[in-house]
């Protein structure tokens, strides 16, 4: 110590007279701010704390599950309460800031210039990612604890949803309160001018309600081939929140269509039914045949082709069957291909609704054409060994969304209808929609 002492002292005669003024003036002044900053600071700290105390007690009334209880001690009025919280003037009287996001803030970019710790701030991100997503105009307040530490953060993502942060321990749970609107049943009905869709816009449903419509008709209406002049009548309950709408649900719809009318009315399940109760996605039957064959070659989206050797999807099941077997249509559809294509020989690809296409190949004859509307268990085709195709069997394939699936494990419609007190609630709920439903 005292040798450190010593060269300190030399290293300063060494120094030229200007500079041992310079840095004997610094040290003086450095000494002067050490000792004298506690007297400044002291007279200023009586009035604020009781202030700050005010505050406390209104944080508390806002924080009734705050698990550490506040410092009510006398000794609360010393003067260890850090200097920028004496100085924070964002706080109004209950001790809550609010802040309303602008360009280019960030949930760090807000909370570090109010001080708040930068482990707390990435504690908020990991808690909820969306908090990385702050939006121009979303308003955001806190409450900080005894300690100075974030306690509460609430962030107002939408008129809906307000969600809140609350510390706990070195974390913080988040919890979201939804703001519920109020349901509005509107009825919109037209005329098919041009497509549905235009005609239903004009009748006033939005691009998402439109979609409902045609989803719930699915399997008794191609919407492509409605006709001039069909009429439709569409029962929608829409959730409105400040004046806005916020979502809406299909309660009902009718069409009539050449002069027959369809219907599709929601029960408590959310599903559509028509109005005996009965469901509306016909089941699929699990094979393509009146009995279950063998199973020559699984579906594989990674086989090796046996004919040509290369990796190439097997995209559907194959059954070994005798020539001239009837194949049958896993389900009401439309029949949109039947000729003879390549590998595939003699091929017939059905729609089933928007959703579902089945595919059937390397037939021997074909019992329907294009466009054709079969039903269930309506024989298709003969089956053969047509196209690249190394013995007699059928290649069945199921498409959900422009995408094949295993037939064999695919989750595909099944028949339901509703039954016992459910079936009476929803003939209850026919008999009150039904006259909603009239048209123009
Ligand atoms: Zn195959």
């Amino acid at each position: 110590m005292q040798q450190i002492a010593r060269s300190v002292a030399l290293a300063f005669d060494n120094l030229s007279r200007p500079h041992r003024v310079m840095l004997g003036s610094l040290t003086v002044l450095t000494l002067a701010v050490a000792v004298w900053r506690p007297y400044v600071y002291h007279p200023e700290a009586s009035p604020v704390i009781k202030t700050i105390e005010l505050e406390k007690n209104d944080i508390r009334s806002l924080l009734p599950e705050a698990s550490e209880p506040l410092d009510q001690s006398p000794d609360a009025e010393d003067d260890t309460i850090p200097q920028d919280e004496l100085d924070d003037k964002t706080a109004g009287e209950t001790g809550v800031h609010e802040y309303v996001v602008s360009t280019g803030d960030t949930l760090s970019s807000i909370l570090n210039q109010y001080g708040i710790d930068m482990g707390d701030i990435s504690q908020l991100a990991t808690v909820d990612k969306d908090l990385r997503n702050l939006k121009i105009g979303q308003q955001i307040s806190w409450t900080l604890n005894d300690d100075g530490e974030l306690q509460r953060l609430t962030w107002e993502m939408s008129r809906r949803e307000t969600r809140t942060y609350d510390r706990s321990g070195s974390t913080f749970k988040l919890s979201s309160e939804m703001q519920q609107g109020e349901w509005v049943n509107n009825v919109m009905k037209g005329t098919v001018g041009g497509s549905f869709v235009s005609s239903a816009k004009d009748a006033g449903l939005t691009t998402a309600e439109i979609s409902a419509v045609i989803k719930a008709m699915q399997w008794q209406m191609d919407f492509r081939k409605l006709k001039k002049g069909d009429e439709f009548s569409v029962l929608m309950s829409r959730e409105m929140l400040e004046g806005k709408r916020e979502q809406s649900q299909l309660v009902g719809v009718r069409l009539r269509s050449s002069g027959k009318d369809y219907y599709a009315i929601r029960a408590d399940d959310g599903k559509f039914y028509d109005r005996n109760g009965s469901g509306l996605a016909k089941g699929f039957m699990r094979f393509p045949t009146a009995k279950q064959f063998r199973i020559s070659s699984n579906f594989n989206p990674r086989r090796l082709n046996p004919v040509t050797g290369r990796v190439a999807p097997h995209k559907g099941v194959d059954f070994a069957m005798p020539q001239g077997t009837p194949v049958l249509a896993v389900g009401d559809g439309e029949v949109v291909m039947a000729k003879r294509s390549g590998a595939a020989g003699y091929f017939v690809a059905i729609r089933h609704g928007r959703t579902y296409t089945t595919r059937y190949m390397h037939l021997k004859k074909l019992l329907v054409q294009p466009g054709q509307k079969v039903k269930r268990g309506d024989r298709i085709a003969l089956s053969g060994n047509t196209g690249r195709s190394t013995g007699p069997h059928l290649h069945y394939e199921v498409w959900v969304n422009q995408q094949a699936v295993n037939p064999l494990t695919a989750k595909l419609p099944r028949t339901e209808g509703l039954t016992g007190s459910d079936r009476n609630d929803y003939l209850a709920q026919v008999r009150e929609v039904t006259p909603q439903l009239s048209l123009n």
